[in-house]
């Protein structure tokens, strides 16, 4: 190093950090290698940046040996050891835009960069391929960049890897050293977690882990039943055939992978070479936004100075190239603490465990709580009360506890007991039949959860969009403090409210993911409130607000109350089938569960929950009550509204100027026609309005006639004949070309 040596000026408690650091970070490597980490690559990442810190501040503390200079981590005893023939290196990291742009201005300090290659950063472990004169003779992990271990049994259990390259355009170099990334798809590693947990072994906590588990194995018999897959990213060593033809030497990124692929190598088909830094942040961006879309997961995307000849002349660090960069998508797994494990009782009266965690930000936002789902998911995923856990949140899924971190127990944790009542009316629970892993409470009519629930889902936007009726009314008006009797036995008595039942309530403040009265910061008490009533007594604009909606429910289409009814296995799409089809909730109610079994869209399972719904004698109250109220309990066919979208399925993706998103699909449905939230081939019309995302593009992709809202207009008044020709994209002529697919395959 060529800072001054000014050892002696770094205070003890720096130097007792640094090293600790440094254990630790040579620690989690190699724990990670081997496909067993104990911290998130979050975690990791911090610590990491903590010591950058410290070396940055006391540049006498860097060392060859720092975890901030070297690759990977040293190879385990169970390989043969094998030296690469050119050192394969890690990559710089940009978290934020900024440094993004940080790394594009230095290289453009040193050299006119004229094109970057973008691709995907793919979440898998690297390998080294050494293939003569077209033979696959050696592949190795990448170990410590300088000497891996020897795998080439195991990467011979690889479908995509070939043997023998691919001579039919050119002839296969003399020597070739490729490099690339083994993965699993992510329904494979599902599918392999599905099949080792019910040998009874812990799950893989994420695709990663299960290629580097699987790739390592000593036995390459096992490798071979894991489903690996590889793509190649980058070339080592490299001597053309002395006959290869004029185009042999490797001038770029982009040229190479032409080669490679001519030679049979299993590329991407994502990647994407572009001029200015513009576009380079365009693709960042598309990926972040469609991050799911590839069947392996991605943890960022790498940036690459395309030319060969820049690629040279800006050169490495210690352990980067500086004409590369990866830049980071945020973490969508961490490790947090399970505190507890609480139970929750649903509207349908399903009792489920639910983790309680030391918060955490996970995917952009804060997460506590997340479901089990039943006892025996708490039981398969081997957690325990006091376990550091892997918590994921991909996208907009919810969050998910994965799988223990084993190697962090300390004895100290203790199994969860599914309780025998129910927690919130003390009713033993059962299981609707034998066999079934959920357990219930049966006391559906009274048990206050339930009805809250229930309550709470009757004024959701899916049903009757009430939107006065939230968490806390609903709490208030199931299970108020005061006054003693509920104002609603059931939500049979909902449109039969009045102010002055409404006024003297005083309810707790429930949290809706735990269903736990929230506590007041000053006085460390239950919060406690008069949720309808003013200081004065008086009705607060809440009220008045929750009796114009009431009265706006009465008059929504018959597929929103039958979906406010909770009947099970009826939601939007059962009910908008069941509404088209029968019009009315007497003819549902009066069908047999075969006329109800062969509408379409309904088969015999919400056939037979809708029979079973009816034959409850309360049941049946709600909808008389109703009725008596005024509920709307058929679709008005005053014969004005043509039926012509009967069997036509019509997306609608954007926002529309003269439609909301419901109103478009009302409309839709009110002419027979079926809304539906994702574009496929089936697909009658894909209608855009403003920012229509990538449904537009898979539409386009597949041919399916694409209309703006005037042409939305035509296809409900005169239907879809006339609508054809208004269609915005032309009409497809032969399917795909074959042209490589770069970006932008729908939602
Ligand atoms: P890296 O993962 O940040 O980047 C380098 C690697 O990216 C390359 O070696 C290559 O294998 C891979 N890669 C994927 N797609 C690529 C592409 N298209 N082009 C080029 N390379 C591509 O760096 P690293 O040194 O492998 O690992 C460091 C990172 O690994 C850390 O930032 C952390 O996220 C994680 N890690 C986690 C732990 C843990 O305990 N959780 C431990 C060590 C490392």
């Amino acid at each position: 190093m060529s800072a001054p040596d000014t050892t002696t000026d770094i205070p003890d408690e720096v130097r007792d950090r640094h090293t600790e650091l440094c254990r630790e970070l040579d620690d989690h490597s190699y724990r990670y290698y081997l496909g067993t980490p104990v911290v998130s690559d979050a975690e990791y990442d911090a610590l990491m940046g903590e010591l950058r810190g410290i070396e940055e501040s006391y540049p006498a503390l860097v060392t060859q040996d720092s975890p901030t200079q070297k690759v990977g981590a040293p190879i385990s005893v169970d390989f043969a050891a094998v030296e690469h023939l050119v050192r394969m290196e890690s990559l710089g990291n940009a978290f934020d835009i900024d440094e993004l742009n940080a790394w594009a201005d230095r290289a453009n300090a040193e050299v006119p960069v004229t094109g970057y290659l973008c691709e995907l950063k793919i979440d898998g472990l690297a390998v080294d391929l050494v293939y003569e004169r077209g033979r696959l003779v050696r592949a190795a992990t990448r170990g410590d960049g300088r000497v891996g271990e020897d795998i080439t049994l195991n990467i011979r259990t690889i479908a995509v890897v070939p043997e023998q390259l691919d001579e039919s355009v050119r002839p296969a170099p003399e020597l070739l050293e490729v490099r690339g990334e083994v993965f699993l798809p992510v329904e494979d590693f599902e599918k392999l977690n599905e099949r080792i947990t019910a040998d009874g072994h812990a799950p893989f906590a994420n695709p990663r882990n299960a290629a580097a588990g699987s790739l390592r194995q000593k036995d390459p018999r096992v490798t071979a039943t894991r489903p690996l897959s590889m793509i190649v990213h980058g070339v080592g060593a490299y001597t053309p055939a002395d006959d290869g033809g004029p185009d042999v030497a490797f001038t770029s990124q982009s040229q190479a992978y032409r080669l490679l692929g001519e030679w049979g190598l299993p590329l991407s088909d994502r990647y994407r070479v572009v001029e200015t830094m513009a576009e380079v942040r365009e693709y960042v961006a598309h990926y972040a936004a469609d991050r799911h879309e590839p069947a392996y997961e991605i943890d960022g995307i790498v940036i690459k100075v395309d030319d060969f000849a820049l690629q040279r002349r800006l050169g490495s660090t210690s352990r980067a190239p500086r004409w590369a960069i990866a830049y980071k998508y945020p973490p969508e797994e961490v490790t947090t603490r399970l505190l507890d494990i609480k139970v929750g009782v649903g509207r349908t009266g399903r009792v489920t465990p639910y983790g309680v965690m030391e918060p955490v930000v996970v995917a952009g936002s804060e997460v506590e709580f997340a479901t089990l789902h039943n006892a025996r998911e708490v039981e398969r995923k081997g957690v325990l009360i006091g376990d550091t856990v892997v918590l994921r949140k991909a996208g907009d899924v919810i969050p998910e506890i994965v799988a223990p971190v084993l190697d962090r127990r300390d004895g100290s944790e203790r199994p969860f007991v599914m309780p025998e009542a129910c927690p919130e009316c003390g009713t033993p629970l059962g299981q609707q039949k034998e066999g079934d892993v959920d357990l219930r409470c049966p006391n559906a009519r009274s048990c206050p959860g339930q009805l809250r629930e229930r309550l709470f889902f009757v004024a959701s936007r899916k049903a009757l969009d009430i939107e006065a009726l939230g968490y806390v009314a609903a709490t208030a008006l199931t299970q108020p403090l005061e006054p003693a009797e509920p104002p609603l036995r059931d939500e049979g008595d909902l449109f039969d409210l009045t102010v002055d039942k409404l006024l003297p309530i005083r309810t707790y403040v429930l949290d809706p993911d735990t269903s736990e009265p929230k506590t007041d910061p000053r006085t460390g008490e239950p919060k406690v409130v008069s949720f309808f009533a003013n200081k004065q007594g008086k009705p607060k604009k809440t009220v008045e607000k929750l009796f114009e909606q009431l009265e706006e429910a009465k008059s929504k289409p018959l597929w929103r109350v039958l979906v406010a009814l909770s009947i099970r296995h009826v939601g939007p799409r059962a009910a908008e089938d069941l509404a088209r089809h029968f019009r009315s909730m007497d003819a549902i109610r009066a069908a047999s569960e075969e006329e109800l079994a062969a509408v379409d869209g309904i088969g015999p399972t919400i056939a037979a929950s809708i029979r079973e719904w009816f034959s409850v004698d309360w049941h049946n109250e709600i909808v008389r009550k109703w009725a008596a109220a005024g509920v709307r309990m058929e679709d008005e066919d005053d014969g004005s509204r043509p039926r012509h979208l009967e069997g036509v399925t019509v997306v609608v993706t954007g926002s529309l100027e003269g439609f909301t998103r419901d109103g478009a699909k009302e409309a839709i449905a009110e002419r027979g026609g079926r809304a539906t939230s994702s574009v496929s081939r089936k697909t009658g019309f894909v209608v855009v309005g403003d920012s229509p995302g990538s449904k537009y593009d898979k539409a386009v992709k597949l041919g399916v006639p694409v209309l703006d809202e005037e042409g939305f207009r035509v296809l409900l008044e005169a239907g879809p004949d006339a609508a054809a020709s208004r269609r915005l994209n032309p009409e497809p002529e032969e399917p795909g070309t074959g042209a490589a697919e770069e970006a932008g395959d729908g939602e």
